[in-house]
């Protein structure tokens, strides 16, 4: 089977990152973080997350672009060597041989540039969520020629079943391309296989906690003229891909906020969900039916919006948009 080498490395890589930042989550969350000059939270495990990541692929991989959401720069400045003291400590739990400045170097691994065969890494999807103590994911694809081959999510905090309370939480997400997509315990135990919801079942849809990373507005009334009646689920991260894929939610709608007109998705954000959905059986595209284009840069500069559908409600929404 092809892929099965980048599989299995990506799984691995993803289960020990969410490993750290649970870690972290129960031991200091909130306690320490910097700000970006986005004001977005970076906290020790998204960078604890990429040092590790990138590490076992550069080891396995050595040829691979990596695209990573972090860097290392802030962590290298004298003022931050207590943080990076932190990320240090975290990293040799599950990387004995960790230093300050190899863990600097691993997260560097992860450049800006694309190359005909890379990985991209959201090291910590839904920071918020993590620092609120709700959904985050560990989100890595690998892409070749433009197209997701393999992706893979790890999201901790997420129930094995969204409707049963007392389902353990730590769910792994796992698709290769035209090999299907499946589910595993986080905790370890088998993998099972994924299918989004048919056609007139369990019609809820999710969209984001933020209401700023998208149109809420616009989203229920869409998902209205698609049959949809019950509210949204709002949950943080690529989570929300895993939803669908594995029937709980027959959609995902990502709109554009009317207060960032001119944002565009980065790659990380989506290509791990958009394979892990596509092989349950759905369809991811733009709000225009376009597919997402992995090839345009680490921005899906050429698409706006983003539509997740277990398929057979796709062609609606699609419509519904052109519409509105
Ligand atoms: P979510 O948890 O689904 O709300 O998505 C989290 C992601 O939203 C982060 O990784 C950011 O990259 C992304 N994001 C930040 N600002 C915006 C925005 N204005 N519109 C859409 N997404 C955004
Ligand atoms: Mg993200």
């Amino acid at each position: 089977m092809p892929y099965t080498r980048e599989k299995q490395v990506a799984l691995e890589a993803v289960k020990r990152a969410a490993e750290l930042c649970a870690a972290v989550r129960a031991e200091m969350v909130g306690s320490s973080f910097v700000q970006k000059g986005d004001n977005s939270p970076v906290t020790i495990a998204d960078w604890g997350a990429q040092a590790l990541v990138c590490h076992a692929l550069a080891d396995a991989f050595p040829e691979d672009a990596i695209v990573a959401e972090e860097d290392a720069a802030a962590l290298r400045a004298p003022a931050n060597a207590a943080i990076l003291e932190q990320v240090t400590h975290y990293v040799q739990r599950l990387e004995p041989t960790a230093t300050p400045q190899t863990v600097c170097d691993w997260i560097d691994v992860g450049g800006k540039t694309l190359a005909q065969r890379y990985w991209t890494l959201d090291p910590i999807d839904g920071t918020k969520g993590f620092l609120r103590n709700d959904q985050y994911a560990v989100a890595l694809a690998l892409v070749v020629d433009g197209e997701v081959k393999v992706g893979v999510l790890g999201c901790p905090a997420l129930p094995l079943q969204l409707d049963e309370p007392a389902a353990k939480s730590g769910a792994l997400f796992v698709a290769v391309r035209g090999a299907g997509a499946e589910m595993l315990p986080l905790a370890g135990g088998a993998a099972v296989p994924l299918q989004v919801a048919t056609a007139g079942n369990n019609v809820r849809f999710v969209e984001s906690v933020e209401s700023g990373h998208g149109n809420q507005e616009l989203q229920q009334r869409i998902a209205q003229a698609a049959g949809i009646t019950q509210p949204s689920v709002r949950m943080d991260s690529q989570a929300k891909y895993g939803v669908v894929a594995r029937g709980e939610a027959a959609l995902y709608l990502r709109l554009t906020s009317p207060k960032t007109p001119d944002y565009r998705e980065n790659i990380w954000d989506h290509a791990a969900g958009t394979i892990i959905v596509e092989e349950a059986g759905g369809r991811v595209t733009d709000m225009y039916g376009k597919p997402l284009d992995f090839a345009a840069g680490a921005k899906l500069q050429d698409n706006r919006g983003i539509v997740v559908s277990n398929g057979a409600i796709h062609a609606a929404v699609i419509e519904a948009l052109s519409q509105a």
